[in-house]
């Protein structure tokens, strides 16, 4: 059932279930004939795994609200972020648009001049202009200068990092570099952090108050956890929770903060009428070791086109519109989310063109196309495509840890090589989805189709890596 085009039934089926806050929502909307609007939900973690969801496979410590938002919903095997790193990640997942486009490369720090164009749309802006409330909790990561922070791309209001956590005076390798960690509340710094261990915490009471006070119209918020990424750190609730090391503590916290969300919700009697979509920016930071999550067996990790840098959890639950405990096997990726929430709250697309597509049929369990494969840029470097269950691995250097290196536990991360693939590869992902086994040589016909993928990305976003230049390329924004 399609919200945007069943106006009556749905409307029905909110004013069955909810009693008081969405009562007044139905009304309104019945009353100006528009569509209904869930309230929207994104949470989206940093640098956690494929793996490390107790539904995805982890064992070794329990995740037990994300297996259940699992379970009442649609969980994607092959969901996808395009870049495998901080701020292009997240410059993709809310624009709806490669941030290789973009212009927006790597983790920006604090040293950076410039952040997401404001004249891009984001979801926020393009939820805020179709009447929603947007809050947002958590790592920005688009840009630290005043164009660029949240407060000016769409949201109404503003609580957390910058940039990433281990951007302060106690990285590990990086000494006297990084100033004091600024902690934002709109545009304003409010501290600076010498100890995160309450950051899931003030996070998750900054989205509880958030979703109180908005309960009376649409919102969305967005929730980006810093955590699961490096340097580690929970609450006391938490220390030594899992038996299993600070890692497992700190996704027993993240996991916690999303049952936390949760009961909110239902509390307000929103439930029925609030989509939340849960992923992440990108795989493990594996050099960290102990300090890093779970691929799931994928191969390599964050910073990388293979999977273990690119495959990440993505779970979708609105109840009564999603299947509950669907498990999607197409893939999809976080360019998809702006065009699909666009289709369900009926808002107007972005006037600048996107790459993601609504992916509402796949989440209401109906056939739906193969995307026309999907790009994997690192930095300007086309190196992968992907169309269906098969991925062409273009010939590029990535990171890797040496055989026989000893990992750690204790946050210090050891030191990667560079590994040189020199010949495209090919790779069926439903049968091989840890990217093993070469199948080029006897699939003539899908390595040329991909070559085609991959020759078309070039001509439209350019790739350092066969010198080509891209006709729609963007501009990130700037400051003096
Ligand atoms: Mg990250």
């Amino acid at each position: 059932m399609k919200s945007t085009h069943s106006i009556p039934l749905s409307s029905l089926l909110i004013s069955l279930i909810c009693f008081t806050s969405c009562e007044t929502k139905t009304k309104e909307n019945e009353l100006v004939g528009i569509p209904s609007k869930p309230n929207i939900v994104l949470i989206f973690a940093d640098d956690m795994g494929y793996g490390d969801l107790g539904v995805y496979g982890a064992t070794e410590w329990k995740t037990p609200n994300l297996d259940q938002l699992a379970k009442d919903g649609v969980r994607f095997t092959q969901f996808y972020v395009p870049h495998a790193v901080c701020s292009a990640s997240r410059a993709a997942l809310l624009t709806g648009t490669y941030a290789n486009r973009l212009e927006i490369f790597g983790a920006l720090d604090h040293t950076a001049k410039h952040g997401l164009n404001p004249e891009e749309t984001t979801i926020a802006e393009m939820l805020r202009a179709n009447g929603y409330s947007t809050g947002m909790v958590g790592k920005w990561h688009l840009g630290h200068h005043d164009p660029f922070l949240p407060t000016a791309q769409g949201f109404d209001s503003y609580y957390g990092l910058p940039y990433s956590n281990d951007m302060w005076p106690h990285h590990p390798e990086a000494k006297n570099y990084y100033p004091p960690l600024p902690l934002y509340r709109n545009t304003a710094v409010i501290d600076t952090l010498d100890d995160q261990s309450m950051l899931t915490t003030n996070y998750t009471e900054e989205a509880i108050k958030f979703i109180e006070e908005s309960k009376d119209k649409p919102f969305f918020l967005y929730l980006a956890h810093s955590m699961t990424h490096v340097p580690l750190y929970v609450s006391d609730k938490f220390k030594g929770k899992s038996e299993q090391g600070l890692y497992g503590d700190v996704m027993m916290e993240v996991d916690w903060s999303v049952g936390q969300v949760r009961e909110k919700i239902e509390e307000l009697g929103l439930a029925e009428n609030t989509l939340i979509i849960f992923t992440s920016d990108n795989g493990p930071w594996l050099s960290y070791g102990g300090h890093s999550g779970l691929t799931g067996g994928l191969r390599e990790g964050k910073g990388t086109s293979w999977d273990g840098g690119i495959r990440e959890p993505g779970i979708f639950v609105w109840p009564n519109h999603f299947p509950a405990g669907k498990v999607e096997e197409q893939a999809a990726m976080t360019i998809d989310i702006l065009p699909t929430l666009a289709e369900i709250t009926g808002s107007n697309l972005p006037d600048l063109p996107i790459d993601g597509r609504s992916i509402l049929p796949m989440l209401e369990g109906k056939e739906m196309e193969s995307k026309p494969y999907f790009a994997y840029y690192n930095r300007n470097e086309l190196q992968a495509v992907i169309y269906g269950k098969w991925k062409l691995v273009l010939p590029h250097a990535y990171r890797s840890i040496p055989e026989g290196t000893t990992m750690r536990n204790d946050g210090i991360p050891v030191k990667y090589h560079m590994l040189n693939l020199e010949k495209a590869a090919l790779f069926d992902l439903g049968k091989d989805p840890n990217e093993t086994t070469d199948v080029a040589g006897s699939n003539p016909e899908i390595l040329t189709r991909l070559k085609q993928f991959a020759d078309e990305a070039r001509a439209d976003m350019g790739d350092a890596l066969t010198k080509s230049e891209g006709a729609g390329l963007r501009k990130a924004g700037r400051v003096e």
